[in-house]
């Protein structure tokens, strides 16, 4: 029969603050960079600092190369669709 509720290990007590670090701290991970990016191109793409403007993005990009890969591979992409016809939704003037 268990004893306690759960029993807490150094390694459970690790995990636990490497999370609290990841989300507290100016990191942020794959899936919120990849849900930011499009903002990011789009800032990119209209003129403004984007690095400025979202400073977690800009470096998660520089040192994620799978997230890198992907923002270049988005921002060609708007690129050709913006660039022709600026009408496109990324577009506000
Ligand atoms: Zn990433």
């Amino acid at each position: 029969m268990p004893t306690g509720p759960m029993q807490i290990t150094d390694s459970t007590l690790k995990s636990v603050s490497q999370a609290v670090r990841m989300t507290s701290s100016d990191e942020i991970a794959c899936d919120e960079c990849f849900d930011s990016m499009d903002r990011f191109a789009e800032a990119n793409l209209t003129g403004l600092d984007a690095a400025t403007a979202l400073p977690l993005v800009a470096r998660h990009l520089a040192m994620c190369p799978d997230c890198g890969e992907e923002f270049e591979a988005l921002l060609t992409a708007l690129t050709a669709m913006v660039r022709p016809r600026p009408r496109f939704r990324f577009w506000r003037r």
